[in-house]
Parts: C-alpha cells; sequence; structure tokens
C-alpha cells in the first residue's frame, strides 16, 4: 500500500505557480510584524524589520517569539499605566 497515493501534494504548488499564493494571517506578532500561511502550499511568510515579506525559516521563528513577548510586557505595561493614571 502507498499511503502517498491519494495525495496530490504537486496541485497546491501548481496552483500557486500559477495563480499565485493566497497568503493568510494565521499569527499576529506585533502591529507591524505577522505571519502569514498560504491556504494552498502552506508556505510560511513573515514581515522583517524592513516591513517585507520574507520567508518564514526557524531562525525567524524564534525572533517572532521573542518580540511577541516583548510586545505582549509592553501592552501588558501600557495597560497598567492607563489604569493608574485613571486611577490618581
Ligand atoms: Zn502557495
Amino acid at each position: 500500500m502507498n499511503k502517498n497515493s491519494n495525495k496530490p501534494t504537486f496541485i497546491p504548488k501548481m496552483y500557486c505557480s500559477l495563480f499565485g499564493h493566497d497568503y493568510l494571517v494565521t499569527k499576529k506578532v506585533t502591529y507591524h510584524v505577522k505571519e502569514y500561511t498560504c491556504s494552498h502550499c502552506k508556505k510560511q511568510l513573515t514581515t522583517n524589520s524592513n516591513g517585507q515579506l520574507i520567508e518564514l525559516t526557524p531562525k525567524f521563528k524564534e525572533i517572532n517569539d521573542i518580540l511577541e513577548r516583548i510586545h505582549a510586557s509592553r501592552t501588558e505595561r501600557l495597560k497598567k499605566k492607563t489604569l493608574a493614571s485613571s486611577i490618581y
């Protein structure tokens, strides 16, 4: 039994080369940095520091994880600050 026989994996890639990738936002890292995945071939992209779209390599995944943590702690602090200034 060939378990790959039911998977026409060449078709999504062919579709993308004909019609272009169909990227969906899969993760919002910061206000400016997002991660995208093609709905057809599952290719992943991310926004780099220059605002350009680049391939999401494991290295950039790592960077995005760090960015996300920094961004989350910043917005958390901002919320506390706003709360504090509304009290005093
Ligand atoms: Zn694609």
